[in-house]
């Protein structure tokens, strides 16, 4: 890294746009992040980066990583510390800032690492907050060492030093700021620092008159919720917010806020920003009925463009889209590409996949035979193993039209549910063999998504509904050409143009989930698989329209450009 970025002064001229979140996917060798929260961050960052929009981001350095998956032969996941060293990548912070955390000081200090997406530009200053301090009492410094780790207590912690810590680090390097954008609930604690910052002098207030300037606290701030379940909402029992941040300036505000029995991260951040967004339209409405009361507009997510395309296919873009990695919707025109070049290049990323399985797993695959790739975080709603309801009827249809499947996701270690899943999948893998070829790769990360989105023929995807807030690896799956065949959940319900862009799983209702196997089962034997084999150019065409109306809108520049205009300039 040059001198010139190593220091926080060159991005402190100009006011910016303050970005909070627990996790960012900064760069797929830096295991800060667990799925896709953290790399939608990441994305929104990048976007921010090339289009020139002004942001810090704040997050904590999280040493220890998520964790580095590992199946055992019985197909059980074991987990192990993903070290990484921050020294590599990132400078450390001139300064630390000093917090009060179940009544011992802790001091907060850290990292900078510079996102940068283009030559020539800055980048965007990502702090990455570190409490592993020798000044520090033995059981502080680990506060920021595992993301999503540890008990209640050490959550609550973590949560504080991003939120409170946070802002207090911003302030320390001299940041100028014209708004706060938490992404998800976990950075929340910011606003009670905000309150504190903007509170009345006292001598002022008449009896029963709130000591805060509330209105100027939302007017500051922007939150993105992710969560379409209530029981996946970040709530503390009040006894533990008094136990480690100590008391509340004021109870009774904090109390009408964030709620009456537990803090609740979502109540205090909805209450306390004046614009609020879901990740997708279906995503704001679920989280209207969830949140009587309040305006919640739909942002849809989308990811970065050249992040998420594979080679071959970013080369043909070049050649016969120029602009694309500035301006993704010029992807609309993906019709100038010749068929035969498109073909070509898909062909040259699935050899690409085909290459890494056999490498990972000993599985061979057949580049000849259409790939069905499914990875995302294994956990129960995301239903990995839906595919595999009906083993029969799925040898059935592999001996008319043979296919093969590629899978891959961690579960949280913590997430008893979620690993039976991935034995499971190992199980029905053993009951295929011989008949349909399947693999599972282990470590699901950056760079096996982007191999897997771009070197599959068919992306699947097949959530309960209504839980998949968004989803994103569908987007990067379009990007590449590779049509998605999923549930109408998330961005597939505006994303999907039947036979057109992909394929819906079931039908878009809230009681279709239980009859989404049959479904599946159906139209990839009477649909997807005759297309492929039979019909080339329709197959291509679909391949197109993946990518000239999803690609083209499902990005990261289109995402930014209406948080910057909606949300940050409103
Ligand atoms: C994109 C991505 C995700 C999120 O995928 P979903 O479709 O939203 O489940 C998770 N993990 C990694 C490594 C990714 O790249």
């Amino acid at each position: 890294m040059s001198e010139a970025i190593s220091k926080t002064e060159i991005f402190t001229r100009k006011p910016r746009v303050a970005y909070f979140s627990m996790e960012i996917a900064m760069e797929n060798n830096i295991p800060t992040y667990s799925g896709g929260l953290g790399v939608l961050a990441g994305d929104t960052l990048r976007a921010a980066a090339d289009i020139g929009v002004p942001m810090v981001a704040v997050t904590l350095v999280s040493r220890a990583g998520y964790f580095r998956q590992e199946i055992d032969p019985q197909g059980r996941q074991l987990e192990h510390a993903d070290n990484w060293d921050p020294a590599r990548y990132a400078t450390r912070l001139q300064a630390a800032v000093a917090l009060d955390l179940e009544d011992r000081q802790v001091w907060v200090g850290g990292w900078l690492y510079v996102l940068s997406t283009r030559v020539g530009s800055a980048g965007i200053p990502v702090l990455l907050l570190d409490t592993d301090l020798p000044v520090n009492d033995p059981r502080d410094r680990d506060i920021t060492h595992h993301l999503y780790g540890g008990d209640e207590s050490y959550r609550m912690k973590q949560e504080v030093v991003l939120g409170v810590g946070g802002i207090a680090m911003l302030q320390a390097l001299g940041f100028k700021l014209m708004g706060y954008h938490m992404n998800e609930g976990h950075s929340a604690f910011l606003t009670l620092a905000l309150m504190r910052r903007y509170a009345y002098p006292v001598e002022d207030l008449r009896p029963g008159e709130s000591p805060y300037d509330l209105p100027q606290v939302r007017e500051l701030c922007t939150f993105t919720t992710h969560t379409p379940v209530e029981a996946g909402l970040d709530k503390f029992d009040y006894s533990l917010v008094r136990r480690i941040y100590g008391d509340l300036q004021d109870l009774g505000t904090v109390k009408l806020l964030a709620g009456e029995d537990k803090l609740n991260m979502t109540r205090l951040a909805l209450n306390l920003s004046d614009y609020v967004n879901g990740v997708a339209k279906r995503h704001a409405e679920v989280s209207r009925k969830m949140f009587p009361g309040y305006a919640v507009h739909a942002v849809t997510n989308g990811v970065h463009p050249s992040t998420w395309t594979g080679n071959p296919i970013a080369e043909l873009y070049d050649q016969h889209v120029p602009g694309w990695r500035h301006e993704p919707e010029l992807l609309s025109r993906a019709d100038r590409i010749p068929n035969d070049n498109l073909w070509t290049a898909h062909q040259q990323a699935k050899q690409a996949l085909v290459d890494k399985v056999r490498e990972l797993t000993g599985v061979i695959l057949n580049p000849d035979q259409p790939i069905l790739g499914f990875a995302r975080r294994m956990t129960a709603y995301k239903r990995a193993d839906l595919l595999f309801t009906d083993l029969a009827r799925l040898k059935a249809i592999a001996r008319e039209h043979p296919f093969q499947i590629v899978m891959a996701g961690k579960a949280h270690p913590k997430d008893e549910a979620g690993k039976q899943l991935i034995e499971a999948l190992h199980a029905h893998m053993r009951d295929l063999s011989g008949e349909i070829p399947m693999a599972f790769l282990p470590d699901y990360d950056m760079e096996l998504a982007l191999l897997m989105v771009s070197g599959s023929d068919v992306w699947l995807n097949t959530p309960l509904r209504p839980l998949e807030a968004s989803g994103t690896s569908g987007m990067k799956a379009a990007f590449n050409g590779v049509p998605q065949f999923s549930v109408l959940d998330g961005w597939w319900v505006e994303g999907c143009l039947e036979g057109v862009t992909g394929w819906a799983v079931g039908e878009d209702s809230p009681t279709a989930n239980g009859h989404d196997a049959v479904a599946l089962y159906d139209k990839l034997e009477k649909v997807i698989l005759p297309l492929w084999y039979d019909d080339r150019p329709g197959w291509i065409s679909v391949m197109k329209g993946a990518i000239s109306k999803n690609a083209a809108y499902f990005n990261s520049h289109r995402m930014m450009r209406r948080y910057a205009t909606e949300a940050y300039l409103r």
